[in-house]
C-alpha cells in the first residue's frame, strides 16, 4: 500500500509491534504515508471492558514514539498520529479535546460498542433490529460531529437477522457519509482474516450510493505491510463493483 491511516501497536493490548517497527515495515513495503490509529481510552470506565485500549497515561509517550520514528525515517515516509475512537455521545467532546491537545492529528470513527464501553458490543451476535438501528444512529451521529476523517469498518456490526434489513440500515450510513463528504473504509483486516465484514451488501451499497472508499490495513502486526494479498483482493472488489477509491484523505479538524 502506498497510504494507510489505520494502524495499531502493542499498546492496545491485542496487537504486536512498536511504533518504530510499524514505520520500518511500512518503509520496507514501499509505503509513503503511514497513520497510526490506536484504539483510544473510552474516558468513562476505562477498565470496564474486555477490549483493552490505549490509556490517557500512555498517550504522550505514544505520540512521542510516533514522532521519533517519523523523524528517523523522514526521507522515506510521512508519519501521522491519529486515533481510532468510539463515538459515545456523553464523553466524545471531552475526549476529542484531550486528544487534540496531546497532538493527535486525526480521528477515525470505529464503533465497537454502543453508548459506552459497558454497552452492546457490535461484534457480538445481534438479532434485534432495534440494536442494528441504534448502531446506525450512533455512527451517523458520530459522522455529523464533523470530527472524523473517515469511518472505519462501517459494516462491522454482526447482525444475523434479515439481510435486507441490514442493507436498508447500512444504506443510511452510506448516504450520510456521502452527505458529509466522508470516505468509508474497506477494511483490509476483515478481508485478510475473512471476518463477517466487509460484507456483500456493503459493497453493493457503496456502488449504489456512489460512496468514496478508502483502504484501511487495520494492521495489528508490522508484517501486514509486507503482505499485499488483502490489498489485491480489495482492489479486485473495487473494480468488480466499480467503486470510487481514494488513497489519501484530508484530515478533519476536531
Ligand atoms: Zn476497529
Ligand atoms: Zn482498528
Amino acid at each position: 500500500m502506498r497510504v494507510n491511516y489505520h494502524t495499531h501497536t502493542v499498546l492496545c493490548g491485542h496487537a504486536r509491534g512498536t511504533e518504530e517497527e510499524y514505520v520500518k515495515a511500512a518503509v520496507e513495503g514501499g509505503m509513503e504515508i503511514l497513520g497510526f490509529s490506536e484504539h483510544c481510552t473510552y474516558l468513562m470506565h476505562p477498565h470496564a471492558t474486555d477490549k483493552p485500549c490505549l490509556t490517557l497515561q500512555q498517550l504522550p509517550e505514544h505520540i512521542r514514539a510516533i514522532r521519533a520514528a517519523g523523524e528517523k525515517y523522514r526521507d522515506s515516509i510521512r508519519v501521522h498520529a491519529g486515533m481510532e475512537v468510539e463515538y459515545f455521545p456523553e464523553t466524545f467532546a471531552e475526549l476529542a479535546n484531550i486528544l487534540r491537545d496531546q497532538g493527535v492529528e486525526y480521528l477515525l470513527l470505529g464503533q465497537h460498542f454502543l453508548d459506552s464501553p459497558l454497552g452492546q458490543r457490535t461484534r457480538n451476535e445481534i438479532y434485534d433490529p432495534a440494536i442494528l438501528t441504534h448502531y446506525c444512529d450512533q455512527v451517523i451521529e458520530g459522522m455529523q460531529t464533523g470530527a472524523f476523517t473517515y469511518v472505519a469498518h462501517p459494516d462491522c456490526i454482526l447482525f444475523l437477522g434479515d439481510r435486507g434489513l441490514l442493507k436498508q440500515q447500512l444504506r443510511r450510513i452510506c448516504r450520510e457519509a456521502k452527505a458529509c463528504g466522508l470516505p468509508l473504509e474497506i477494511n483490509l483486516l476483515g478481508i485478510h482474516k475473512q471476518k463477517h465484514y466487509p460484507c456483500t451488501e456493503y459493497f453493493e451499497l457503496l456502488a449504489e450510493e456512489g460512496n468514496t472508499v478508502i483502504f484501511g490495513a487495520d494492521a495489528h502486526q508490522p508484517e501486514r505491510f509486507l503482505n499485499y494479498e488483502a490489498e489485491t483482493k480489495g482492489k479486485a472488489l473495487v473494480e468488480q463493483y466499480g467503486l470510487h477509491l481514494v488513497e489519501t484523505v484530508p484530515f478533519r479538524r476536531f
